[in-house]
């Protein structure tokens, strides 16, 4: 089969390897697409780990071709992916969130990953029920978006986004955008995103934001959807520290600004903390999502066929390599690697 490999900070590539073999309790699958992350792009750039000469990928859909000895799954499903495998044990696994684990490993950093014809799923991961059936009328692109939706849901259960509630979104890029998603299918607004890019911000507008605007303007303009009160909820889903205060400062008294972008190592930028103590701010932190969500990720994203316009970029496994480049060149917003399907 094809797979794409990361080997170290700048070189990937797309390589012949054997058709793997499920072991007992293993389930092979056949990948329909596989989404390029943020995150793949920061292992590319070395900034994020990854093991050498691994898969990367971890936005998985496909269908289960083959079941080791014992399997729990079926044959013929077709399903998407939780890609983290957990030890179930620790006490981030015991309280439910298996993401925390402390000794999470986790498919396309740790194990190959879903840039390729076939995956073969670790016994333990089929196990914890990390195969999520989804509708397979659904199109790969969009069923390759559970993990990414997933963490947005839990950005936005961090945040209780709710119906009618006021809601800023920092970011306009492909995270930002899921966010809006999100949200309106919470029936949360009037939505703010807040975007330097013009191009974006007009997706944004048709995907349902009530208001865009630029950093510039995001003071002014959030002040008017609010009536000068601020936004309960914030999200910031750009991995940019200068994006922090801009999410703080829309944010009303009690409100909660969620840091849902990873930032590069190292990066720091100086808050307003008066702002934070006087108006009760509260500053949260998300990474991954619970099993739980990315169930609710499985049954939301087949009603939400506008997702499609989120996923600009489509590729072969063959030209998978393009896909970094697009990301590097902010080429259209989110790619997918369509494998079959
Ligand atoms: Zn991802
Ligand atoms: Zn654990």
């Amino acid at each position: 089969m094809l797979v794409l490999r990361f080997y170290e900070p700048f070189r990937v590539a797309v390589v012949s390897a054997p058709d793997p073999t499920p072991g007992p309790g293993e389930v092979l699958l056949q990948v329909h697409a596989t989404g390029l992350c943020n995150s793949d792009v920061r292992v590319f750039l070395g900034e994020k780990k990854a093991v050498s000469g691994v898969v990367p990928g971890h936005e998985i859909t496909g269908k289960v071709v083959q079941k080791g000895r014992g399997a729990l799954a079926e044959e013929g499903e077709v399903v998407a992916l939780c890609p983290i495998l957990c030890c179930g044990h620790c006490v981030f696994c015991r309280e439910g969130f298996r993401n925390r684990c402390t000794s999470r490993k986790t498919l396309g950093y740790d194990l190959d990953g879903g840039i390729a014809e076939y995956v073969s799923v670790p016994e333990d991961l089929v196990r914890m029920g990390h195969l999520l059936p989804i509708d397979p009328d659904t199109p790969p692109q969009l069923r390759a978006l559970v993990e990414p939706f997933a963490c947005v849901l839990n950005s936005m259960e961090a945040l209780g986004v709710r119906a009618g509630m006021l809601f800023a979104i920092v970011g306009g890029g492909p995270m930002g955008l899921l966010h809006l998603v999100a949200a309106t299918a919470y029936g949360a607004g009037p939505i703010l995103v807040v975007e330097p890019d013009e191009g974006r911000r007009q997706v944004a507008r048709q995907l349902g934001a009530d208001a865009v605007a630029t950093p510039d303007e995001a003071g002014e303009v959030g002040a008017m959807l609010t009536r000068g009160e601020g936004f309960p909820g914030v999200a910031v889903a750009v991995g940019l520290a200068e994006a922090v205060p801009t999410g703080i400062a829309l944010a009303r008294r009690l409100g909660s600004v969620n840091l849902f972008a990873g930032f590069p190592p190292g990066s720091s930028h100086p808050l307003d903390v008066n702002k934070l103590h006087y108006d009760e701010i509260r500053l949260l932190g998300t990474q991954n999502a619970p099993i739980t969500l990315y169930a609710r990720a499985a049954s939301m994203i087949p009603r939400l066929p506008q997702l499609d316009r989120i996923v600009t970029n489509r590729y072969r496994l063959s030209e998978a390599d393009q896909a970094y480049q697009a990301r590097l060149g902010h080429d259209g917003l989110k790619s997918a690697i369509i494998v079959e399907g």
